[in-house]
């Protein structure tokens, strides 16, 4: 349920709405928009079915929302939210959303200072704002390579702030939270975490931005519920990313769903970027297709770059080379002007 104030509502009508809906054991969300606030009240909505809310002084409207995501929703904020990702203390935060792109690339997984301090230099010259990295690696495979834990977090950061890039990794187990806390600008939650509740639950508690990658499997609303558990928590800083969806196709590693990106943004004031990389697991692919879901609406997008594919210890066949990304951010470029964008 979503209570649209009126434009003149006094802070001590709000805080008499606000203490009835405690009253009856709900919770709130407010959100302060330029003509308007609005009320979102989380919990079980038959107790206010016999409390008329709408009788509350400063109260314009009570909606009832049909869509189980509230927080998420269209109706809770009309404008697009914009998500800010700070890097070192005293640099200006890179922003995604409302017409500024993320661009995020890096390798697959951290493998060392050398190797990620190359790529570093390599996508940040090309137009990258954010560098990515796994330092926990979800692999099919028991026996494959796993990440470099803590030590690989050490690299990213340190590697991140020589190049005046902020940061994102995958966290895949609420136990490390509070260590990828410490060394990330941005949480990653990977396609096959998306619903781990507990996991979204405990990256809502924190305050840092989330990147919340869609399921193999995953339907637009179960993305969207996903990204309620950690809006739900108190953390508005949610940023959606499509990377393909399960298919029969087999000349692709996934089928990227382009219409999701328009799908989400008429549902949800949530920036959404798009993942080229591990959509197709292709490099003659990647460029296209990170083009066209820029023009399909995409607030950014998220492309794995290696400097040696062939000496990669994870989804070195997909990387695309630095001059390959070079390429593509040309282009993204292009494209950002004409659609009236820009990358922060
Ligand atoms: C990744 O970004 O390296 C990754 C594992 O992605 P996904 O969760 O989308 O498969
Ligand atoms: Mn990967």
């Amino acid at each position: 349920m979503i209570i649209v104030l009126k434009p003149d509502c006094s802070d001590a009508q709000i805080k008499h709405i606000l203490d009835r809906i405690q009253e009856l054991g709900l919770r709130s969300h407010i959100s302060t928009g330029e003509v308007r606030t609005l009320i979102g009240v989380i919990g079980d909505e038959r107790k206010l079915q016999a409390t008329p809310l709408s009788a509350i002084p400063g109260v314009e409207q009570v909606l009832a929302i049909l869509k189980p995501f509230k927080l998420a929703s269209r109706e809770m904020r009309q404008a697009d939210t914009v998500v800010e990702v700070h890097g070192a203390p005293g640099t200006a935060p890179v922003r995604i959303g409302g017409g500024s792109l993320a661009m995020i690339a890096g390798p697959c997984a951290i493998e060392s200072e050398d190797v990620l301090d190359a790529i570093a230099g390599h996508i940040k010259a090309a137009g990258a704002n954010i560098l990515r990295g796994g330092a926990f690696k979800p692999r099919t495979s028991p026996y494959a390579f796993q990440g470099l834990g803590e030590a690989g977090l050490k690299i990213l950061l340190a590697v991140g702030r020589k190049h005046g890039l902020p940061v994102v990794t995958e966290v895949m187990d609420p136990r490390q939270v509070e260590l990828v806390h410490r060394y990330a600008d941005m949480f990653q939650i990977g396609a096959r975490n998306m619903q781990n509740f507990d996991l979204l639950r405990e990256v809502g508690q924190t305050r840092k931005p989330v990147l919340l990658k869609r399921g193999m499997s995953a339907t637009v609303k179960d993305l969207l519920m996903s990204a309620e558990y950690i809006l739900s928590e108190g953390n508005a800083g949610v940023v959606l990313c499509e990377r393909g969806v399960r298919s029969f196709e087999e000349s692709t590693r996934n089928m990227l769903d382009l219409s999701a990106i328009p799908n989400v943004k008429g549902q949800s004031h949530l920036p959404i970027i798009v993942d080229p990389s591990h959509a197709t697991g292709r490099p003659d692919l990647i460029p296209p297709m990170a083009c066209a879901g820029i023009a399909a609406g995409a607030d950014g997008v998220h492309i794995e770059v290696h400097t040696c594919p062939e000496k990669a210890l994870s989804d070195g066949p997909q990387a695309l080379l630095p001059e390959q990304y070079v390429r593509v951010c040309a282009e993204i470029r292009r494209l950002a002007e004409l659609l009236g964008k820009h990358i922060s």
